[in-house]
Order: structure tokens, then sequence, then C-alpha cells
């Protein structure tokens, strides 16, 4: 594994030796229309990685085959570098080449490794996939300095934020955008108030795909692409993305494009030419973009194979929090590339079609295989640091009389029985896929009391801990807990690197190209109403009139299916997936607590972090000191060795919302 850490470019130092514009060339200065050629690679999706990557090995050698013969051909490597490694795998005679058209500006290089979907996974792995993306591609050349986020379900609302601190200062996306945002050039600020000019995809990644290579034709078919893109910029430039899922290169495009008689200048382009020549942003858009107004943005994907999503977190949170942190505050050699192995899987199934849990069965049990893999690595990691006396504490404050990041020979007092919380299940029909809930007509949820459970409280706590056992023995519905509590204000829900508010809705209150589901993404925490629900990892929860719900399974057979009333378009093929009924035994804990006063005075991030970060017993070797932190909205994202040097990355769960990278 290469190293996951290279130092990263001061965004503000023009880089040597290559223009700013991606090499496209003088003629983009008069281009009308920027003509991005690129394909939209999902690695595993209905098809298994395997049978990509055949396709994938076929696509390259063709690519670097149509680059020799056509010198304006550019072509768009779709923003992830782990495309790159996959053909070198089995190609790696044609290094050389690929490197030769990198360096020539004409193959986009990263900048993710793969592109992630960014509800449900860490915002420490959002930072390690750009870098592990920007630091693969080094080897080739300069990564491209453009977020591209083409396909994801949703846009979390810190992204401008982790893309600046990676040197990127613009975002190229398609989904979540609101019907409102009535301009396709925008600033996109972060909950901090950093922002990026964020180009919007109207017509989505593949609004331009299957351009004809007749010249007459061609050059009808692009005056008509410009007029559908006035909409949301009236004067251009244009961006016409030249490519779809799993495409092919194009033949001859170059040539049928120079003869266009198109009344607007078409030019082969790339994304960094096209955002040096933007028309200037429109319109300013502050935190998430995640309607349904204008695209798709699956909300089923939210909770499909939800105990997966499970997993994938606490493996985040063992390599973010218990094991960088030990190996760094000790005296052993730092484990760059076991540690890069571990990160290599998260990122992997870190990819949108991956960690959705809307793939083929086959995919997830592959993606299982790599988190296995990943855990049995880190737990030989942990076992390397020997077993001491007491425990360890993996927040940057003091717990139960354990140090900051240090360790204790004090017994952890232990979980007591609590008296039962009223809390109900709510079961309903869902006769949808993995992409979206869709209930029968006329179905009506169920509600019964939780019963089962066990409820437990430990000295200092101010929060109920709960854990539910479940045997799912029946397919096609949705099975959710409801935490009564008032939601008529709306809800604060933890993101990553920080929270957001909704309000309270009703379904279908938005129109957009799907049914509007009111059902939305959490991390750690959601409160409302006085009361905060913690889960150990990303969930999604909807406000419901008495209370919150929180979705422990959905239940489909389906990856995706034809005919849905929520759903006018299917979001893929129809395959079936039986694993995604989760049958079978499944265990939940999660915590509830009822407080006074708002989130931020009730230290809801804290105690989340509290829930989620157990004690565990201490390692033998002896640590340094660790940071302190005092102030309580103030939260830990990673404590790692950086090329020998100790780093500490916090974020400020309240204003002024900011990410802090510093060295020790
Ligand atoms: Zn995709």
């Amino acid at each position: 594994m290469e190293p996951t850490s290279a130092p990263r470019p001061d965004p503000h130092v023009s880089r040597p030796g290559s223009s700013a514009d991606g090499s496209a060339g003088p003629e983009a200065n008069l281009a009308a229309c920027h003509v991005i050629v690129h394909t939209h690679w999902d690695r595993e999706w209905y098809l298994p990685f395997s049978v990509y990557r055949r396709r994938l090995v076929g696509l390259i050698d063709s690519l670097l085959l149509t680059l020799e013969r056509e010198p304006n051909l550019r072509f768009h490597l779709d923003g992830q570098m782990a495309l790159v490694d996959d053909y070198l795998d089995l190609r790696p005679e044609r290094r050389a080449a690929l490197a030769r058209a990198a360096a020539e500006g004409r193959i986009s290089l990263g900048p993710w490794y793969t592109l992630p979907d960014e509800h449900l996974v860490s915002g420490e792995a959002l930072i390690r996939n750009l870098e592990l993306g920007q630091a693969r591609a080094r080897r080739f050349g300069e990564p491209m300095r453009v977020g591209y986020l083409p396909d994801q379900f949703g846009h979390t609302a810190q992204m401008p934020q982790i893309l600046r601190l990676a040197g990127i200062e613009s975002a190229v996306l398609w989904r979540g955008v609101p019907a409102s945002m009535t301009s396709d050039v925008f600033t996109w600020e972060a909950l901090d108030g950093t922002s990026v000019t964020a180009v919007h995809l109207r017509g989505g990644y593949n609004a331009a795909r299957d351009l004809p290579l007749d010249p007459g034709a061609l050059g009808a078919r692009i005056d008509e692409l410009v007029e559908e893109h006035r909409r949301g910029n009236p004067h251009g430039p244009w961006l016409l993305m030249a490519g779809d899922d799993h495409t092919p290169v194009p033949n001859g495009l170059t040539t049928a494009l120079e003869q266009a008689g198109a009344e607007h200048r078409a030019v082969l382009s790339t994304l960094e030419a096209y955002l040096a020549r933007r028309p200037p942003a429109g319109a300013r858009w502050r935190g998430e973009l995640h309607s349904a107004g204008v695209a798709n943005v699956l909300k089923g994907t939210l909770s499909a194979r939800f105990p997966l999503k499970l997993r994938h977190a606490a493996l985040e949170r063992r390599l973010e929090r218990y094991l960088e942190p030990v190996y760094t505050l000790s005296e052993l050699p730092w484990p760059e590339r076991e540690l890069g192995y571990c990160w290599r899987q998260v990122i992997l199934n870190s990819a949108h079609d991956s960690i959705c849990g809307c793939s083929i069965d086959r995919v997830h049990e592959e993606a299982d295989e790599r988190l296995q893999r990943a855990e049995a690595m880190a737990r030989a990691l942990w076992e390397r640091l020997g077993a001491g006396e007491g425990v360890f504490n993996p927040s940057p404050f003091e717990r139960e009389g354990v140090p900051p990041l240090g360790v204790a020979r004090v017994e952890p007092a232990p979980e007591e029985p609590a008296d039962a919380l009223d809390l109900l299940l709510e079961d309903c029909p869902d006769h949808g896929d993995e992409y979206t809930f869709d209930p029968p007509e006329g179905a009506v949820p169920e509600r019964r009391p939780l019963v089962g459970a066990t409820f437990g409280r430990r000295p200092g706590e101010p929060f109920t801990r709960l854990t539910i056992e479940l045997d799912n023995r029946r397919p096609n519905h949705r099975l959710r807990l409801i935490v009564p509590t008032t939601t008529g204000a709306g809800a604060w829900a933890g993101v990553a690197f920080g929270a957001v508010h909704r309000p309270f809705r009703r379904a279908g209150t938005e129109p957009g190209v799907e049914f509007d589901l009111p059902t939305d993404p959490a991390r750690l925490w959601v409160d409302a109403g006085g009361t905060a629900v913690f889960v150990p990892g990303p969930f999604e929860y909807e406000l419901l009139e008495d209370g919150i719900a929180i979705t422990l399974l959905r239940c489909v057979g389906w990856l995706s299916r034809d005919v849905l009333r929520n759903r006018p378009v299917p979001a893929g093929p129809q395959i079936a997936t039986p694993e995604a009924q989760m049958l079978g035994r499944h265990r939940f804990e999660l915590a509830v607590y009822r407080h006074g006063g708002d989130w931020r005075e009730a230290m809801v991030p804290r105690w989340a972090e509290v829930f989620a970060h157990p004690l565990v017993p201490a390692p033998a070797v002896p640590l340094r000191p660790g940071p302190r932190e005092d102030d309580p909205a103030v939260l830990m994202s990673a404590l790692r060795r950086v090329d020998g040097r100790p780093q500490l990355r916090t974020y400020r769960c309240a204003e002024p919302w900011r990410i802090e990278t510093r060295w020790l």
C-alpha cells in the first residue's frame, strides 16, 4: 500500500509546469461549449467488480490507442484514481503510456480514490479518500483540482470545507440541488462559510451522451443541448458531459466536432479548463444539498442493508479513534502500510454503490470480505500493543478518572439495569427496492410497544442505553423504532464534521422527480423536542408528529424495481437481491437522552461521542500524554502521524463549525 498521507500542496501557489486549465489548448478560450468525454465507472454495482474490471481494461486499452490516433482527444476518468490502480494491476506494462497521457493533460487523475457516499461514511473517511486519490495521482502527474461529485445521492453540508482543505476550489455535481436554485453556477458554502464554486449538472452527468458522429447531426445536437442548458446558464460557456455509466471511448468525435456546423463552437475540453472560463456564480447556497427537486436522491439507500453500514462505521472508529491515536502516542514505529491497507478497504467500501447497499448480493458479500480482512488487520495491530492494566480513554477529555487519550488503572463503572423507556416499534409493508421505500397503496404502519429490549445506565451518564435483539423472519417490510417526543420545531442531526437543522415536514410536500420522502440522514445523533437518540454510525430517521422514527431494518428483495409509486423511473436494472431482505438475527445498540435546554446546552454531540467511543482495555505500551480539549463543543476526528509528525484534527460542532488540523 502507498502512504495515505502525502503532504498537500498549498492551494494558493500555482503549479509549476502545468497550465491552470488542464491543457485544453488555446481554442478553449473561444469555445462556447466544453465537451467532456468521460465514462462514469461504478466499480461494482449490478455486476461484480471482476466483470466491470474486465470491461475497464478494455476501455482503457482502447482509450490509450485512441489518444495516439486523435491528438485533440481529452478523457475524463470519472474523478477517481481507483480506476487507474484497477487497470495497472492487469496491465502494468501500460504504466508509461498512462503517465504520458496524464503529463500531457489528456486524462484526468483523481482527486478522489473512489466516489464515496457523503452521508454514510465519516468525515475523516472523506478526507482520507481525497488524500489517497491525490497521493496516487501524484505518481503520474497533477491531480485534477475539481471536486467531482457526479452521482452521489445528495451532498453533505461541510463538503465545501473538506474540498478546500484538499486545495480544491470548485465542485461539479448533480443530485441534491433544490428546484429553487435557478443558476447552474453558484457559490456553495459549508457551515462555516468556506465556499467553493459549484457547477450543477442539471441534466445529469450524461446529458450529452451518445453524440452523433455525422458532422451535420452533431452540430444540430450541440445547438439543441445549448438551448436545454440555457435555463440555468443563459450566456455560457456551457459544460456538455459526453458519457454515461460504463460507456466506451468514442472514435472520431474530435474530427466530427471540428467539422460540425454548430452555431455554438464546441471543443473537447477538461473540467479544469471549463472552470477557468465558467460564467460567474449566479446564486449562493449554504449547507447540505439533499433535495429531490431536480434529480433522484434515492433516500432508501440510507437504510438498505443497515447492519453493513454499522460495521463499516465501527471499523472507521477503530482506525480513527483507537489504533491511530495509540500508535501516535506510543514509541512504536508507525504501521503505515498496515493502516494504509485498512484505510484502502474502508475507502473501497465507501463508494456510493457499495456503502449505500444498492448493489447485487455478490457485491455486498465482497464488501463484507473487505471489512473482514481490514478488521483482522486492525485486530492484529491492536494485539501488537500488548495487553496492559486498566483502560484507555479515546476522547480528548477526562472520562471516569482516565486522562484524555490516556490510560489509567481504574475499573470502569459497570452498566446497571435501568427502567424501561416507553418506546414503540413501527412495522410497515415495503414493496420498494434498495433505493426507495415504497409501501403498497393504503398500507397503514402498525405500532406495538417495544418489548424484550434491555435498558441500562452507567454512573455519570445522563442517557439510557438500550439493546434491541430481533429475529427477522418476514420479507418486504420496514421496521422502525419510535422514540416519543415533540417534533414541530424540527430536528438537529449530526453530520460529517458538524450538525444541520431540518424542519418537520410531511411526505410529498416538495414537488420533485421522485416522491418526496421525509426520511433523512444523520450520524451518531439526532435531537428533537429535548430528546436525543444516539446510534453508533450513520442512520436514517424521520420526524413523525409524535416522535422520532429510527429505521432498524428495511427489508426488500430487489436492487431496483421498474414500477414504484414513490419513484417514476427505475434506479437500476430489476435484479433480485434476496440478501437485502435482512432475514435472521440482528442486534442494535442505541441510547436515548432526555434533556432540558437545547442540544448545545445539553452537550448532545459530546454525550454521543461518549456513547459511540467506549473505554477499552488498555494497551501495554507506554503512551505520552495526549492532547486535551476543554471546549465541550469540540470533537476529535483524527490523531495520527504524517511523515513522522503527530497531527491532530478536531472540529467544532457549533459556531464557527470549523475543522482544525494542527501539528503537535
Ligand atoms: Zn454511480
